[in-house]
């Protein structure tokens, strides 16, 4: 049944039973939920999802896989042969529920748009770099903090629930894998009011880090409104909160209103 691995789908298929019962057993959907799988593979956690949620979605875009899963699966399950990317969640009836192993090549541009859907989602559980893991749940004045961290944070409460060794995967990756839960909040505890503003200041920001937030921020904010905001113009991108970030955002969108 195994086929090769195709390493431009970044596929690395769990083999580790303990692995896949722990993830499995997390994803809690409840009746209403639309449960949806990124990238099920060769169906792994599929077939033990598949029990509680019979009506459940996949969307894998490897076409050579999916005559496998249409076999191994119940003709109830929906599934969609797609680049995920693609594919607009706003066509699920929410509460959505949402797992994957996922490819790591796409993750972050993934994780961003799946953060935009806000409180249509009840909770993701994703199989990710745990590098990308830190990276979410990284507080201010550390390497790791970022525009991921910043717009993880705004979105989602997260809970890291268990690294994973390259070893439970064939092929290994090279790197360890994490596997962590994201739950929206509602409603985000700083609001902003214009989510593409929040994002542009965090472009600018964090793609300058090194630089003064004078600088980085100069064609968006003067000094006196960063000092306005009690924010220090002196300091760098990774200082700032969540909240902070908010202020920046909520002043901009209401200079251009
Ligand atoms: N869930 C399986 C497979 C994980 S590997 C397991 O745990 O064993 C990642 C999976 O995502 C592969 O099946 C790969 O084909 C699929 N994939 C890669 N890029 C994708 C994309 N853009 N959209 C949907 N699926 C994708």
């Amino acid at each position: 049944m195994m086929m090769r691995a195709k390493k431009r789908f970044g596929q690395n298929f769990l083999q580790d039973d303990l692995i896949i019962d722990r993830i499995c057993g997390s994803v809690r959907p409840t009746a209403g939920q639309s449960l949806i799988e990124i990238g099920p593979g060769h169906g792994v956690l599929t077939k033990r999802l598949v029990h509680s949620t019979p009506d459940m979605t996949i969307i894998e875009l490897d076409r050579d896989l999916i005559p496998n899963l249409r076999r191994l699966l119940p003709s109830s399950v929906n599934i969609i042969e797609a680049d995920v990317l693609t594919v607009d969640f706003n066509d699920f009836v929410a509460p959505l529920m949402i797992v994957g192993n996922l490819p790591y090549n796409i993750s972050t541009p993934l994780l961003f748009r799946l953060f935009e859907l806000g409180t249509r989602v009840a909770a993701m559980t994703f199989m990710l770099q745990k590098e990308v893991v830190d990276r979410m749940g990284a507080v201010p004045n550390t390497k790791a903090y970022g525009r991921l961290s910043v717009m993880a944070q705004y979105h989602c409460e997260i809970e890291k629930l268990f690294d994973v060794p390259p070893t439970a995967f064939k092929p290994a990756p090279k790197v360890t894998s994490a596997v962590v839960q994201l739950r929206p909040h509602a409603p985000p505890p700083h609001p902003a009011t214009n989510l593409k503003t929040l994002s542009d200041i965090l472009v600018a920001a964090f793609g300058q880090r090194r630089k003064t937030l004078r600088n980085s921020l100069s064609s968006l904010l003067t000094t006196d409104q960063l000092k306005a905001l009690a924010i220090d113009p002196s300091e760098r991108a990774e200082s700032l909160t969540v909240a902070d970030y908010v202020r920046c955002a909520n002043l901009l969108s209401q200079n251009a209103s």
